[in-house]
């Protein structure tokens, strides 16, 4: 029994399916779950990448807790035993914090990921269902399209030009035609061509399989060991602030030694209270929190992208959304509704129009306004018989609601159908399908074999109208049997008014042929095909597409089209949603006459490329990216995956989208809707507004802290105004609460009014890290002023250093208002209680520095003293301070760019 298990490929279609006790109509709904209730879910375990207990290891892997464990070492050698002590402690909690927030983050990333999980198109009970991949059973019949990954091991009955990509597998890059024949019994993996393995990728053609295998049963499953899929959860910007981390940590050692030096020699301190200070200089000056609220930056920014229909499947795409400079989109379903309706249809003869709306097939068909009876004008009825006969979509009837399944174009071929009172499924049992050529989007047709019972044999065919006038010479004429030569210049002529409408044109065409052919191939539709008529669809722009292509051009995005329809259907929708420049078009033939030169010069001002195939999409990639573009790039197709890569950030479409094509992508929208992609990108850029407005918070307070360090050294004060496990208080608690409010902060107004940044900018510019010195300045005077302040008065040093510590709290709690604003004045109802996370954030704070100040244990661990009513005013008037020259800086700044 186990040896036959995997010797499929051996045995006949017939035999496979007697053994799994199916059939080439699926297994009956009740069958499958009554399987996969017995045998459980089609997947392999997920790779937790890391363990609980070494993600919490990982948190002490940083230099920065090296420093502290070090610091820690030599305190507790010194026998300040209560210092190392709540070194050791904020080293653990420090540690805590970041494995909690570590596993939030990962766990949010995780729960979006699963929201693309994959789907199998299966017959269940003769119909066909869309089902989650895991709820696959042996026995299952799959049908493969191209873009498809295979989701378990099928033997395959019926192939139609299928092509399978194995290399997951097999390492082996070609990829591998698929039959259905059996294979000899001691034949390679590679060599089964009648079997399909779960995980490889189907490239071509369509094809039928019953599922052999499942989960770790399958070939996949045994080797699933070695394809472990964990992302490192870094960006670009993230290894940037860690690269920076560790040169400040160096830079910072080394000054705390030549502080140590410089105190010891010139100033004579003792060698005990000159560690305490070199030591403080250490703590003081190194952003702790800063990695950590980055990183829940980013991961909020990841779940507001996917609260607006956008998953991210890469993390620096968030950064790299908010620098995107242009965007390649689709045409239809992304700009447009993609809910179809034949609006015209064009014989020989007559031009029709075909009233009623969506996918209700109530309506009539009129010539020059005047109803008509169908049976009358049997050229229209041929016309429409051909596009229902040429055809995979359904349309059903359920809650009062038409709806249909499959390609919404072909969907609204089948409602013309009805409207003129042609049944889809009689004409279909009147004429069986023998064989079909599926549409793909590089040749633009499809084409279909049929076989009366009255002996005839006929191909249909339906396509882009280019694309079917080359291969027709004749065309159908009123008396319906008889044909006549092609009158090209009135078929141009007639597409041309219909394109220009903004609708979207096909053409019908097809041949009597002999009653024995039972194949259809290329070569039985490369001339002598008949024509038919034309047809005219309408699709409607999406009316947040129109907002939201507004929304690109005032913050400097350009939207470029790029769609495998006609020129003037794609300029009349391309008016309608209102790109920059909806006046010069360039065809995919244009594209190719034109040198890398001349299309870099032409790709700055065309938004619209129409008659484009995937290879084009590519090569105008690269022509933006070299004219430094940070290109957003949507796809749906198979053949969409290399331009998706290539582009910065490439989306594709959840609905309609490939695997191929989502896997390739960095951005996966679960609408297919353009407006999703700006909404992105607005939450890209809010993303990076917050991380540059955390690091503008937490550098002063260690720069702060750093200066009031070196000031008190070169000096000569006789003792430190903070000791260290008091910096490494003030660090921690701030973090933990006021910075990590920022990481909240909603989005400003301007967002969307802004240009796009250049992604070779470093995030601190000029301005900033003078802004991070002018605040440090501001907490180093205030917080040591005090301190001076208090000790002439002759408090004791606890008191002294509680007030200490607290001003610069207090600074901190002032200074966050001006950090929710980079420039704009915070003095407003929005800058004040705009965030309640702020606000919440000071509560929980002023009840730890109580705590601090006032409970026993704290004073003794800590070494503060409790203060009066008085000194807490003191301090508020001198903390506020910051607030007041932080706005007055940014006023002038305002003014000063302003005047520029
Ligand atoms: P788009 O960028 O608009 O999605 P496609 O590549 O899907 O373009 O389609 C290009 C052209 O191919 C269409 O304008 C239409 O003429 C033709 N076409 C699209 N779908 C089908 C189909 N299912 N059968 C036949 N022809 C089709
Ligand atoms: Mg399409």
């Amino acid at each position: 029994m186990e040896e036959k298990i995997t010797l499929w490929h051996n045995k006949t279609t017939e035999e496979t399916f007697s053994a799994l006790l199916s059939q080439p109509y699926g297994l009956t709904p009740q069958e499958a779950s009554q399987r996969l209730a017995q045998n459980g879910a089609n997947k392999l375990p997920t790779s937790r990448g890391r363990t609980a207990f070494q993600r919490f290891l990982s948190q002490f892997h940083n230099v920065l807790i090296h420093v502290l464990l070090v610091v820690m070492v030599i305190t507790a050698l010194l026998n300040h035993w209560v210092d190392a002590g709540v070194i050791a402690g904020v080293v653990i909690i420090n540690a805590i914090i970041g494995f909690i927030q570590e596993g939030k983050a990962e766990n949010a990333l995780n729960a979006i990921q699963a929201m693309l999980a994959p789907t199998a198109l299966v017959l269940r009970g003769s119909h066909q269902v869309m089902i989650k991949a895991e709820e696959l059973v042996v026995g299952d019949v799959v049908i493969l399209q191209p873009g498809d990954r295979v989701p378990a091991d099928l033997r395959l009955f019926r192939s139609k030009g299928l092509q399978v990509a194995e290399a997951v597998l097999t390492g082996e890059s070609m990829t591998i035609d698929k039959r259905t024949a059996p294979q000899p019994k001691e034949c390679e993996l590679a060599d089964r061509i009648c079997m399909a393995y779960s995980g490889t990728m189907v490239t071509h053609g369509q094809g039928s399989g019953v599922v052999v295998a499942t989960g770790l049963n399958t070939e996949l499953g045994k080797i699933s060991s070695l394809v472990s899929r964990v992302k490192p959860a870094t960006t670009p910007l993230l290894k940037q602030i860690a690269q920076f981390s560790r040169w400040l940590t160096v830079a910072i050692l080394a000054v705390a030694v030549a502080t140590f030096a410089f105190g010891l020699l010139v100033r004579d301190y003792p060698v005990t209270d000159m560690f305490m200070a070199a030591i403080s200089l250490a703590v003081a000056a190194i952003p702790e929190g800063l990695p950590a609220i980055m990183t829940i930056t980013l991961a909020i920014g990841v779940e507001r992208m996917a609260k607006r229909n956008a998953i991210i499947r890469r993390l620096p795409a968030v950064e790299t959304l908010g620098a995107v400079t242009v965007i390649c989109t689709d045409k239809t379903g992304t700009l447009t509704r993609n809910e179809m309706t034949v609006r015209n249809i064009v014989t020989a003869d007559n031009s029709f129009e075909l009233s009623g709306t969506g996918y209700d097939p109530h309506g009539v068909a009129t010539v020059n306004q005047q109803a008509i009876y169908p049976e009358d004008y049997p050229l229209l009825t041929k016309a429409v018989q051909a596009a229902v006969l040429c055809n995979d979509a359904t349309l059903s009837h359920s809650d009062e609601q038409w709806k249909i399944q499959g390609d919404p174009m072909e969907g609204a071929l089948l409602v013309a159908g009805m409207k003129l009172g042609l049944d889809t499924d009689t004409e279909n049992k009147q004429f069986p399908r023998t064989d079909l050529i599926p549409f793909e989007s590089e040749h633009r047709f499809m084409a279909t074999l049929h076989h009366s019972h009255q002996g005839e044999a006929f191909i249909v065919l339906k396509g882009a109208p280019e694309q079917v006038l080359d291969i027709c010479d004749h065309q159908l004429s009123a008396q319906t049997e008889q044909t006549k030569a092609l009158d090209r210049s009135y078929w141009h002529q007639q597409i041309e008014t219909m394109a220009n409408q903004g609708m979207r044109v096909l053409a019908i065409a097809y041949r009597p042929t002999e009653y024995n052919q039972l194949e259809l191939t290329f070569d039985d539709v490369c001339d002598d095909l008949i024509m038919l008529g034309l047809l005219g669809l309408i699709d409607p722009p999406r009316e947040e597409a129109i907002q939201a292509v507004k929304a690109c051009n005032t913050a400097g995005i350009r939207v470029k089209m790029m769609t495998g329809d006609h020129a003037l259907t794609a300029k009349a929708i391309a008016q309608q949603v209102g790109l920059m420049n909806p006046q010069d078009t360039l065809t995919g033939q244009q594209i190719d006459s034109l040198s890398d030169d001349e299309l870099s010069i032409r790709a700055k001002d065309v938004d619209i490329y129409a008659r484009v195939s995937p290879e084009h999409k590519m090569r105008l990639v690269n022509t933006l990216q070299k004219h430094q573009q940070i290109v957003a790039m949507t796809g749906d197709g198979v053949n969409d995956a290399p331009a998706l890569k290539r582009s910065d950030i490439g989306t594709a479409m959840g609905i309609n989208g490939t695997a191929s094509a989502k896997e390739a992508a960095e951005m996966v929208l679960t609408d297919d809707n353009f407006a999703s992609i700006t909404a992105a990108i607005e939450e890209g850029r809010a993303v990076y507004d917050n991380l540059k407005k955390a690091i503008l918070f937490i550098l002063p307070t260690n720069g702060g802290e750093a200066l009031i360090i070196l000031s008190t050294v070169m000096l000569g004060f006789k003792q430190l105004p903070l000791t260290p496990i008091q910096i490494l208080w003030v660090n921690m608690i701030t973090a933990v609460t006021l910075a990590l409010s920022l990481a909240f902060e909603p989005k400003e107004k301007s967002l969307m009014q802004r240009t796009p940044r250049s992604p070779n900018t470093p995030i601190l510019n000029t301005h900033l890290i003078w802004r991070v010195l002018f605040v440090s300045v501001i907490l180093m005077l205030g917080t040591l002023g005090m301190f001076v302040w208090e000790m002439d008065q002759g408090e004791d040093i606890a008191k002294a250093r509680t007030i200490a510590v607290n001003t610069l709290v207090m600074f901190e709690v002032f200074y966050l208002f001006n950090a929710r604003y980079i420039l704009s004045s915070v003095f407003c109802r929005q800058g004040l209680i705009g965030n309640v996370y702020v606000l919440i954030a000071i509560a929980v704070l002023l009840v730890f520095q109580a705590c601090f100040t006032y409970l026993p244990v704290m004073q003794t661990l800590f070494g503060t003293s409790g203060l009066e009513l008085e000194v807490w005013l003191r301090i508020i008037a001198v903390a506020s301070s910051v607030l007041f020259l932080v706005e007055l800086e940014k006023h002038y700044l305002r003014k000063t760019a302003r005047n520029r």
